[in-house]
């Protein structure tokens, strides 16, 4: 009621103005109508809050309050473990209540569609089920205390080259099954706050002019009723985002597109009930965060950092153990790997923490000997590998710390490669050939290639564990702690075996020709060899599944612990559809969970299926008839347990394009021509034109043709150099990040992010495109 009529008394400016943020982190307050501003930050796996006023940005560059570093989604998601989130998003939401913080920016639920995404180490799984479940347990917790959570970044935004205008190029069934899935059940479970529409375009269209995703299936499908908020400078035409539901843009302070809105408004074009809307939105939730209890202006740090070591050692994953481990007291360790010193537990860019503590796993193995053996960059010399050597032939047991270094892996670019540092690669390789009583500790947020695994007799996977990821190493590998975590997505032997590996890397549009064939759907259907499959983690005890019962719409097992020490396994319900039909994946994940077991214990797992379980998306969700294999076990690869449920369901028609095996390709998708069959239209790249060139090019792709955009390159390659001490280092990720985020980010994006005017950009536009005299008055103008 309140808002309503708030929304009554302002002036149309108002609630145009209302809808882009005061500046880098708030809403606008309005005095006047008693509307009160709104504080948000990251997330999402802790906060990132900087200080009111000066030094924000968007990349986690400069400096922002201690708050705790939870382990990141890679490694939360190796949890599989729905109430272990939900009580990291209440810490996150109980620090941010204590810090004044009214919306959490996060978590992301994007699938891991390749894992040279630079931000895979942010989201949860190659699984919409798994991703689904995961961050709507994270929102529950997160919003308990009153605060919002942003679910990000919605939708199709699985790649950081050109992640500001590129293209997600797809066929519905793929969206609808796989990139929408996860939201779907993130929006309808979590109930978010709000959700941050994405960078880039879906099949041509910016996120946030998409109406078609932003109200018909976000609001009216799904039935969400918040606000939805740009990505940081991703809002595309602000006419548009009215029409769309594009409620807020972020961050503010460039009124960017406001006059033409107002026109379009008085002239009829744009009718002020979608202005209203996304005005009352924008007003419920600044309205809201004031209605949060006032709420303690500290949190327990010790209590959080007990947690955040509890979720590493819950998402770590074992991954290989030939009975070395658990290591036993008295045994001579060796520690080496310059990561053991100066963990890497956190992922760069905007989900960048400043912890409020930070242990190494040096600390938390005070017996062990410790040699470097490489540098922090993941370099390392014949005399550091000759140390290392030698230690370890001095000790019972050698561990090695390795992984991926900064550099390797951030926000703004994707990776080169799947490989390891060669450093890293080459002290396993001398510690190894040393001591065959090698442990391989991966500190890394992705997948990367581990061709040395025979050479070495157990692996132990942490992902980027946070900031007691020290700790929580230690306990697990001395068994103080048993493993229990699970991947979340495959480990593919080389990177030529993704079904994406040659058409991922540097395009601008994103092809989605794989279409639902994403992580194990792929590798299994197409019987490629992995390392290690999805689902998959070993124990130091051993279960076993028995007692598979179909009751109605809920399938039973039986877990139990047939080993000598206390541990808990991850159950996993897989469906195998018929494969005589319409094209399907040969098994999907439709159910998991956690039990924990004494030795000799055994307990009821219960899973719930519904029709969705069974279900394909052709022009709306059907089942298709045939006989269904439920399929319980460890993970995606051993399913002892099997049953059959017979659907008496749709006959789909087989399209002519499925009678090929382009799943079967050995790396990578379809051809264009079968692609493009399944698309249902052809599809060429999208290239700047010069002379064409819109607010939506980057300085990065007109500079190729236009003096000025050269000009301006290097202007602000110059700019971003000087906080580098004038150096331009394109292998240090933070220079890599801010070139990417300033020169390759579209003119619009660069106008909203530094807060500028209009005439700035639309006159260095005229000049691109040839139109010198045009664009300098423009210039002059502003
Ligand atoms: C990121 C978002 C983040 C925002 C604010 C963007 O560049 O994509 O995930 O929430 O910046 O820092």
């Amino acid at each position: 009621m309140k808002t309503d009529e708030i929304i009554r008394q302002m002036t149309l400016e108002d609630k145009i103005a209302l809808c882009s943020g005061a500046d880098f982190w708030q809403t606008k307050a309005m005095a006047r109508y008693g509307i009160p501003s709104l504080f948000m930050c990251d997330g999402p796996h802790g906060l990132r809050k900087q200080e009111r006023g000066g030094g924000a940005d968007m990349l986690g560059v400069n400096e922002s309050k201690p708050a705790t570093c939870f382990p990141t989604a890679v490694t939360l998601a190796g949890s599989w473990d729905t109430e272990l989130l939900a009580q990291v998003g209440a810490a996150i939401g109980g620090e941010a209540a204590a810090m004044d913080v009214g919306l959490v920016l996060g978590p992301g639920a994007n699938i891991k569609r390749d894992p040279l995404c630079g931000r895979n180490f942010e989201y949860f799984s190659e699984d919409p089920y798994l991703a689904g479940k995961l961050a709507a347990a994270h929102i529950t917790g997160l919003q308990k205390n009153g605060v919002g959570a942003s679910l990000k970044h919605f939708a199709f935004n699985n790649q950081e080259f050109s992640r500001f205008n590129s293209d997600s190029v797809m066929d519905e069934r793929t969206m609808r099954e796989i990139y929408l899935a996860a939201f779907e059940t993130a929006v309808k479970e979590g109930a978010p706050a709000t959700v941050m529409c994405a960078y880039n375009k879906i099949n041509g269209t910016h996120c946030s002019d998409s109406g078609r995703l932003l109200t018909d299936i976000l609001r009216k499908e799904w039935g969400f009723t918040g606000l939805v908020l740009t990505d940081w400078g991703a809002m595309n035409d602000r006419i548009e985002g009215f029409r769309a539901g594009c409620d807020l843009n972020m961050p503010g302070g460039s009124n960017y597109m406001e006059k033409e809105t107002l026109a379009a408004v008085r002239g009829g074009a744009l009718p002020e009930s979608a202005v209203d809307a996304s005005a009352r939105r924008v007003l419920a939730l600044a309205l809201r965060a004031q209605t949060v209890p006032h709420p303690a202006r500290s949190f327990d740090e010790q209590a959080h950092h007990a947690l955040a070591e509890k979720a590493a050692q819950s998402g770590a994953v074992l991954l290989k153990n030939d009975g070395l481990l658990p290591l036993r007291q008295g045994q001579k360790i060796l520690v080496t790997g310059a990561m053991a010193n100066r963990p890497r537990y956190q992922g760069a860019g905007s989900s960048h923490i400043n912890p409020t503590r930070l242990g190494t796993v040096l600390e938390a193995m005070p017996g062990a000997v410790y040699a470097a053996g490489c540098d922090d960059q993941g370099d390392s010399t014949p005399e550091l590998l000759a140390q290392a050597a030698q230690a370890a032939k001095e000790a019972d047991v050698a561990v090695v710390f390795a992984g991926l270094p900064d550099r390797y892996e951030s926000e703004g670019f994707d990776r080169d490669d799947l490989r390891m540092p060669e450093g890293h690669v080459r002290l396993i390789e001398a510690v190894a050939a040393a001591n065959p009583n090698t442990v391989v500790v991966l500190l890394c947020g992705c997948v990367v290639e581990c061709p040395w695994t025979e050479q070495v007799k157990a692996v132990l996977y942490m992902g980027l564990p946070g900031q007691a990821g020290g700790e929580a190493a230690a306990a697990l590998l001395y068994g103080r702690v048993n493993p229990s975590g699970k991947l979340a997505e495959t480990w593919p032997l080389r990177y030529a075996d993704c079904p994406t590996a040659s058409y991922y890397k540097g395009h601008k549009d994103a092809q989605y020709r794989e279409g639902l064939y994403v992580g194990y759907r792929y590798y299994q259907k197409a019987g490629v060899s992995v390392r290690w499959p999805f689902g998959f983690g070993l124990s130091y005890t051993s279960f076993s599944y028995s007692d598979l019962q179909l009751c109605g719409d809920r399938v039973t097992a039986v877990v139990t612990n047939t080993g000598s020490v206390p541990g808990a396994e991850v159950a996993q319900l897989y469906i195998a559809p018929p494969q005589d039909g319409f094209y399907r994946p040969a098994r999907e994940l439709k159910g998991f969970a956690k039990v924990f077991l004494q030795p000799g214990e055994s307990k009821t797992v219960s899973f719930p299926l519904d029709d969705r379980s069974f279900a394909v998306w052709a022009d709306g969700w059907q089942v298709p008839a045939g006989d269904y294999t439920v399929l319980v076990g460890p993970s995606s690869a051993e399913l002892p347990l099997r049953a059959t449920v017979r659907k008496e369901g749709a006959v789909l028609p087989v399209p002519p394009w499925q009678k090929g095996s382009w799943y079967e390709h050995p790396c990578g998708g379809p051809v264009q021509r079968q692609w493009e069959a399944m698309l249902g239209r052809s599809h060429t790249e999208t290239v700047p034109v010069k002379g064409r060139f819109t607010m939506d090019n980057t300085v990065l792709e007109m500079k190729e043709y236009s003096f000025v955009m050269k000009c301006m390159y290097k202007g602000v390659e110059a700019t971003v150099a000087k906080g580098f001490g004038g150096k331009k280092d394109y292998t240090d990720p933070q220079f890599r990040m801010l070139m990417s985020s300033s020169a390759g980010s579209p003119l619009r994006s660069m106008q909203i992010s530094g807060g500028m005017k209009d005439g700035l950009f639309h006159g260095l536009l005229d000049m691109a495109n040839g139109h010198y005299l045009r664009g300098l008055l423009r210039l002059l103008k502003e």
